[in-house]
């Protein structure tokens, strides 16, 4: 079912019975549907861009990372610059959540020096492909290393169906949307470099505190404009931004479930109880979803339909993060005055 962590994918069962408001659904790391992977979504990103990050120029003596997904590649990259070559493992526009590894993911792995990954349980699909690549030489950087993850579940309006083995025991990955943990993480993929790579300490040094002052920056924009709007309530339709709405204030209420085919009256009913009960102001899909169950359930709601920016897709600029953050920022602005 339906969960989403990505964008509205439908269910691989199928089911026509379908839940609708479940607050804060573990739906993480093990609970999206592997059907329909990129159903919904486009990846905005230019073939070019593709291409430099699926495939660098690889030179001789330079050392070789690889990353699993955009969030990752993109603070990994920031902090590399030109001294060492990164690859991505899921290519954007493909969902990292239940993701499978391809041949060449393995071959990759089993070349590479550094692998870097965000860790909290979300690259499911590493430990086999590690494995498979037989790699002893291999340097693995944990991003998230020392940072506590949200593990609370929110008062749950009761779905129909609901999937105990969707917990997620390693608590919501989605740690890097959220500018201050944002930033440990390019602190420890900077260690984790110096450590592989001493040679190369000073740049990963100059081109991290770089990258982590933009991010101070960028907490700082933050805070001065949410606050004006303190308790800022919002539904989404993936478990994406906990930790963003725990640092400056905001309330991630509820996640939805959207069915595939058509919402019941009692669905309807039970988001408009919802969104009554928590005096939900905003309603946040994802850039690129096109979905009419969405759009005619925001009408239900009276609530405008608007994308936030889970960083899982998009640009491969290390540059990107703060362009998506700052739509995002200017996003929640608008949809919780
Ligand atoms: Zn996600």
């Amino acid at each position: 079912m339906i969960v989403n962590c990505r964008g509205l994918r439908t269910s691989r069962q199928g089911s026509g019975i379908l839940p609708i408001v479940a607050l804060l659904m573990l739906s993480m790391a093990t609970g999206c549907s592997q059907s329909n992977r990129n159903q919904g979504k486009t990846s905005e990103q230019s073939p070019q861009a593709q291409e430099a990050a699926s495939t660098p120029r690889l030179q001789p003596g330079k050392t070789k990372v690889v990353t699993t997904f955009l969030p990752i590649y993109l603070f990994t990259k920031a902090v590399a610059g030109n001294v060492a070559d990164v690859e991505i493992l899921v290519r954007p526009g493909t969902e990292v959540h239940e993701y499978q590894a391809t041949p060449e993911n393995v071959k990759a792995i089993a070349t590479a020096n550094v692998l870097v990954k965000n860790g909290l349980g979300l690259e499911v699909f590493l430990e086999n492909t590690v494995k498979n690549a037989q790699n002893s030489k291999l340097t693995e950087i944990d991003a998230s290393k020392g940072i506590k993850p949200l593990n609370e579940i929110s008062p749950v309006v009761k779905t129909t169906q609901e999937e105990k083995d969707h917990e997620h025991t390693q608590g919501n990955p989605h740690v890097w949307l959220d500018p201050v943990l944002a930033k440990q993480q390019v602190t420890n993929i900077r260690n984790g470099l110096i450590a592989a790579d001493p040679a190369n300490k000073a740049t990963y040094q100059v081109n991290a505190a770089a990258y982590i002052k933009e991010l101070e920056s960028l907490n700082s924009e933050f805070h001065q404009t949410l606050q004006k709007t303190p308790s800022c309530t919002f539904i989404t339709f993936h478990d994406a931004f906990p930790y963003l709405a725990k640092r400056y204030n905001l309330k991630q209420v509820a996640v939805v479930q959207i069915p595939e085919d058509q919402l019941s009256p009692t669905d309807v009913q039970n988001a408009v109880n919802a969104v009554k009960k928590y005096k939900v102001k905003a309603l946040f899909s994802e850039p690129g979803v096109d979905n009419k169950l969405l759009v005619s359930l925001s009408k239900d709601l009276k609530l405008t339909l608007r994308p936030l920016d889970s960083l899982e897709t998009g640009e491969t600029d290390p540059q990107h993060y703060f362009q998506a953050m700052k739509a995002n920022l200017q996003t929640l602005q608008t949809a919780c005055k």
